[in-house]
């Protein structure tokens, strides 16, 4: 293709055991799915899904091993933590039934959908679009993507998020209002999914805010974990 510049080189995340890379089409996320944390951002009770997005080039790689440097981000005076486990799609469709979505997933790694929560609120507040909040440069820190068949029993897999080596929030995966397989069912209502959409399928409670300096540890069982330092 003759371009007028060089494209970008897309956004992936390695694979544990394999040195082949997952290339990153689209990020998705869904808001309040853990019942605490629903309760924390002021609501009650299993209200339907829904979904906002960051671009694909928000990943933040945290390679194993390491502590990533993690960008504090313009204009905040507030930028929190939410740990998310995150599904790796590696087959797409749409409309994908419930029993059907599970053949649709490539793999899980531990993520963070870091906000910029004063800006969101503020947007909120104005019933204006959550980017400003939610989309921003290294706002999706992600670990290595595990191969289902190598994640173990995911559904009940402990999540956990730890603060200079203090817990901050800590729960299961069984404790999502929507489980993995209907938010796949939902999202592909919505859109039709792609090989290489990553879904940050939300946080439980415990969010809070993070400042340069601060050491954030993001585990889940089963999975390979992330360290990032605030810089
Ligand atoms: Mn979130």
């Amino acid at each position: 293709m003759n371009t007028v510049f060089l494209p970008a080189p897309g956004a992936a995340v390695p694979v544990v055991g394999t040195s082949a890379q997952f290339p990153v089409h689209r990020i998705y996320c869904v808001g309040r799915n853990y019942l605490e944390h629903a309760k924390e951002m002021g609501q009650s009770g299993r209200e339907p899904p829904f979904f906002f997005m960051k671009p694909a080039d928000a990943v933040l790689v945290a390679e194993p091993g390491c502590v990533t440097p993690l960008p504090y981000p313009s204009l905040t005076k507030n930028l929190h933590h939410e740990v998310e486990l995150v599904v790796a799609i590696g087959t797409g469709g749409k409309n994908i039934a419930v029993d059907q979505a599970e053949k649709h997933i490539f793999g899980y790694a531990v993520g963070l959908d870091m906000t910029r929560r004063d800006l969101q609120n503020d947007m909120k507040a104005q019933g204006r679009p959550w980017c400003i909040g939610k989309g921003f440069d290294h706002s999706a820190p992600i670990g290595p993507i595990t191969p289902k068949a190598a994640a173990g029993d995911i559904n009940h897999a402990a999540i956990s998020l730890q603060v200079n080596d203090a817990m901050r929030q800590h729960s299961t995966v069984e404790q999502l209002i929507w489980n993995i397989a209907e938010t796949i069912c939902q999202l592909s209502a919505a859109w039709e999914l792609q090989p290489g959409d990553l879904i940050y399928t939300g946080t439980p409670a415990g969010v809070g805010a993070v400042v340069p300096g601060d050491t954030l540890k993001g585990s889940i069982s089963g999975l390979t974990g992330i360290e990032l330092k605030v810089v």
